[in-house]
């Protein structure tokens, strides 16, 4: 476990609080929830704790002296080789010095006291473990019950997704032990793993099916059938969409007392789903400039509707049974489609819309513009004035002014193209304009 201690750090900075916050927002909206004591803010706790209990798991028939459940589990290990460096003697003046493997220890265990709570960072990391090696290191400890050295097999009880119920059974006095290989987020049915699978497939992009291989590949179970898939996507979405907003707002906090002032500097950027002006999605956001810039706002911009296209093929039954049918369906709808310029507007536009809602939204303006070169978008942004009075100030973003450049040099060359200049010479050749310019974005 010792091993995992460095990276779990960066682990903890970068993902531990998001998933987490995804875990607590989805508990808290689950309507599930049946006994969930523990509220809002505090998963980190409830998932260390429900860590904790997968672990008692191991030790559970027994319930005799294990005051502690991760110490069951390694007491039988550790009493062998590894002397606890709290007990040891070696800070006394006249102590002899430390072995090389009781320094190792002996730093591990400070650099494991950093973490702020004791118990929760290095323990919420999922290892990947082959069964034959659990069987192995099942067979260095004794049986709780007979206390004999470990002998026996191992079942697999039940399995939903990636997450797995495991039964060790001592085949002396056949008692059994049961591993949950993942703990169940509280408030939820779902379990920690299955959560987290999930997100990855959206982050990376291999969504549902993307995930069968890897875990076709690295011989682990496959994830939860997609139907259930698709549908968590919805609860996770929510989840996710909560988990943004906090997100953004703590950036504009940041943002607001990095630049001491509610005034801020931004810059926007624009995609489409598809190339080439005609996408029917596209998305925007706002970041926020400075030592650290983050996301503050984001749009999405749709041309279509699903429901809408799915329900007008009620239009062509043609009955006025249908006809209501359809009726209802788009008077109950949330209208998926929000756009209906033309797609090379999309970036403008969703800018203008962040820039008007910020100062209720968040109380801060945007003043400054960092421009990605759209022309579209500062000039829509100086008509429509979304701040009464105060005129927005553009910034050029250099990467997007280099490229400006370049295209603009390239179209005098091919305009010159052979004519002779005042000097005499053309505007291409040795030491003149070249067409050589190296495209870096
Ligand atoms: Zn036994
Ligand atoms: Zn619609």
């Amino acid at each position: 476990m010792n091993r995992f201690r460095p990276w779990t750090k960066n682990l903890n900075s970068k993902f531990k609080s998001t998933t987490s916050k995804i875990q607590s927002s989805l508990s808290s909206s689950s309507s599930s929830s049946s006994s969930s004591s523990s509220s809002s803010s505090s998963s980190s706790s409830s998932s260390s704790s429900s860590s904790s209990s997968s672990s008692t798991s191991l030790s559970s028939a027994s319930s005799s002296s294990s005051s502690s459940s991760s110490s069951s589990l390694s007491s039988t290990s550790s009493s062998s080789k590894a002397q606890d460096p709290s007990t040891s003697a070696s800070f006394l003046p006249n102590a002899p010095p430390l072995l090389a493997s009781s320094q190792k220890i002996d730093r591990k265990n400070k650099t494991y006291n950093k973490f702020p709570s004791t118990n929760d960072a290095p323990l919420d990391v999922y290892s990947i473990i082959q069964n034959r090696l659990l069987i192995s290191f099942l067979s260095k400890t004794k049986c709780e019950l007979c206390e004999k050295q470990w002998d026996g097999s191992v079942q697999m009880n039940k399995r939903e997704g990636l997450f797995v119920i495991l039964s060790f059974q001592c085949s002396y006095c056949k008692n059994i032990i049961v591993l949950n290989s993942s703990p169940q987020v509280p408030g939820s049915k779902q379990h920690d793993i299955n959560i987290r699978t999930q997100i990855a497939g959206h982050l990376t992009g291999i969504r549902h099916a993307g995930l069968k291989r890897i875990s076709a590949a690295l011989n682990i179970p496959p994830p939860i059938e997609e139907g259930r898939h698709n549908k968590k996507d919805r609860h996770l979405l929510e989840s996710i969409k909560l988990c943004a907003t906090d997100s953004m707002r703590n950036a504009i906090k940041q943002a607001v007392s990095t630049a001491k002032s509610s005034d801020l500097t931004v810059s926007g950027d624009g995609t489409w789903q598809t190339r080439g002006f005609a996408s029917k999605h596209g998305a925007a956001a706002l970041i926020a400039n400075g030592p650290s810039p983050k996301v503050v706002d984001i749009d999405t911009f749709s041309k279509t509707c699903n429901v809408c296209a799915g329900a007008s093929s009620l239009l062509q039954i043609g009955t006025s049974e249908s006809r209501s049918k359809y009726d209802q369906i788009i008077k109950n709808h949330q209208c998926g489609k929000n756009f209906d310029q033309s797609s090379g507007n999309m970036e403008a536009v969703c800018t203008l819309r962040m820039f008007e809602r910020s100062e209720t939204k968040y109380g801060v303006r945007y003043l400054k513009y960092v421009g990605d070169g759209d022309a579209k978008t500062f000039s829509l942004l100086l008509k429509k004035k979304p701040y009464k009075g105060v005129k927005i100030e553009k910034i050029e973003d250099i990467n997007h002014f280099g490229k400006r450049l370049k295209r603009a040099l390239k179209t005098v060359k091919s305009q010159c193209g052979g004519m002779k200049l005042s000097d005499g010479k053309t505007i291409g050749g040795k030491g003149r304009l070249t067409g050589n310019v190296k495209e870096e974005t």
